[in-house]
């Protein structure tokens, strides 16, 4: 039997490592972290066990749903409507729904159908390929317009993407627009999902099934070096230890992939380091009272540097108010690594500016996390030169986030392409 190594433990490391069980290898897994899980890992914010960054789950996630069906997971599966607001140059306003969109001030009535009309169809089309080789800028303005673009798009777009906003990939951009406005009951109300517990609920029940298959899980183990002679996988390091494996499964973000595999052929492995990064510096907060009664409330004001808050309590109710607030920037930015102290300022300024109401006093608890490979940037025509996922080298495969475009990153997709790496 191959002996067989998955890298990295977040969901799409666990879901390869899990089908690798079921289809009768013997697996053996390793996590640089303390914990599994990836981007959609927990943590203990005193006393409540929550993800670092938020978590929601569409109606389309259907790899997700048939994971969760095969762990008796479905009953944990919650859905609620929640709504989505607008925060436009010191204003609040309601979003997300066509009387929303007609209340909205801030644009003409043609603007506006031409908005509506676009967002609609965004989530009827099916052939994604007609728009591949288009920027999502000029995509946007040629659907919606100039003025449209600049009211609703341009901030959200700098706050996230940066100097990446003009080279975005329309697909990519599409698919987030897709994923999301399909999550509905009716044109009226759209509709999240959320796991009772959390993500941990299904990293808990993986992890359980994968010890019940024998996997062995490594916490804390950064893989140093795969080790490969003559064209073909012969192992991998760890703490300066050569552990020998016929297959081995990469999941880790791309950029560390060079990191960790030495004389890949040199096409691929500028690609690899070629492939650019968006960072997030995510804070969460505990409040006695609600920011407002959105879930997503999108943030487009000139004294603000956010795209948006979370408010994760009005999708997934708990004893206190939850809100998250995502700084996204290239991790070579020098907002980048500021103290936490620094981002805590920034967003509680931000919180009293959003909901006048809210103050110092109502503030229990807040957390700062951080990662510098949040997001890959998808250009136009991104998978053209993505070397393939079963690489130059005999019994090793590569994939990451990058490899389900033009889908945005997600734990589905992640499980999806997670099982379907280790039946290739
Ligand atoms: C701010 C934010 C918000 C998000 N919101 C949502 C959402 O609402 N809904 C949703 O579905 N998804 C969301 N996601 C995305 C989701 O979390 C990811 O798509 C998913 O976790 C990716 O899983 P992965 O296993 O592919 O990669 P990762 O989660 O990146 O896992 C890779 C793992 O590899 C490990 N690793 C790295 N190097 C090594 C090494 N040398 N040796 C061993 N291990 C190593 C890492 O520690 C990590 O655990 C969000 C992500 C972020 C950051």
């Amino acid at each position: 039997m191959a002996k067989t190594a998955v890298i990295g433990g977040g969901p799409m490391g666990l879901a390869c490592a899990y089908q690798l069980a079921i289809d009768g290898h013997q697996v053996t897994l390793y996590e640089a972290d303390d914990r599994l899980g990836g981007m959609s890992a927990h943590f203990d914010f005193n006393g409540l066990s929550i993800e670092r960054y938020y978590h929601f789950i569409c109606k389309e996630d259907h790899d997700l749903f048939a994971l969760l069906k095969e762990l008796n997971l479905e009953a944990k599966l919650k859905w609620h409507e929640t709504r989505m607001g607008y925060f436009y140059a010191g204003q609040l306003y309601e979003w997300g729904n066509p009387f929303a969109l007609l209340k909205f001030p801030k644009l003409s009535l043609l603007s506006k159908i031409r908005y509506g009309a676009h967002m609609f169809l965004s989530t009827k089309r099916k052939n994604w390929q007609a728009l591949e080789g288009i920027d999502a800028v000029s995509w946007l303005k040629k659907a919606e317009g100039e003025k449209t673009y600049n009211v609703l798009w341009k901030k959200l777009f700098a706050q996230k993407f940066y100097n990446y906003t003009p080279n975005l990939s329309a697909p990519w951009i599409w698919a987030r627009i897709r994923r999301v406005g399909r999550s509905r009951k009716s044109i009226f109300k759209e509709q999240m999902g959320y796991l009772e517990g959390g993500s941990e609920t299904l990293l808990n029940a993986l992890r359980n099934k994968l010890e019940e298959k024998g996997v062995i899980i490594h916490l804390n183990s950064a893989v140093e070096k795969v080790a490969h002679k003559e064209g073909k996988v012969q192992g991998l390091m760890l703490n300066g230890e050569f552990n020998p494996y016929d297959k081995i499964y990469s999941t880790v973000p791309l950029p560390f992939v060079t990191k960790i595999i030495d004389n890949l052929p040199e096409e691929h492995q500028k690609k690899y380091a070629s492939i650019n990064n968006i960072g997030c510096v995510c804070l969460i907060f505990k409040l006695k009272k609600a920011v407002t009664e959105n879930f997503w409330l999108n943030v487009n004001d000139d004294t603000m540097e956010i795209p948006g808050i979370i408010e994760y309590s009005n999708l997934n109710k708990q004893d206190n108010h939850i809100a998250y607030i995502p700084f996204y920037m290239p991790q070579t930015h020098p907002k980048f690594n500021r103290d936490a102290q620094d981002f805590i300022d920034e967003s509680k300024a931000y919180l009293f500016k959003i909901n006048p109401a809210l103050t110092e006093d109502d503030i229990i608890d807040v957390n700062v996390s951080r990662y510098g490979f949040a997001q890959p940037i998808c250009p136009p025509n991104f998978m053209d030169d993505l070397p393939p996922i079963k690489s130059a080298i005999e019994g090793l495969y590569i994939a990451d986030t990058s490899y389900y475009y033009p889908e945005d990153r997600s734990i589905t997709e992640s499980v999806g392409l997670g099982r379907k790496i280790a039946q290739l």
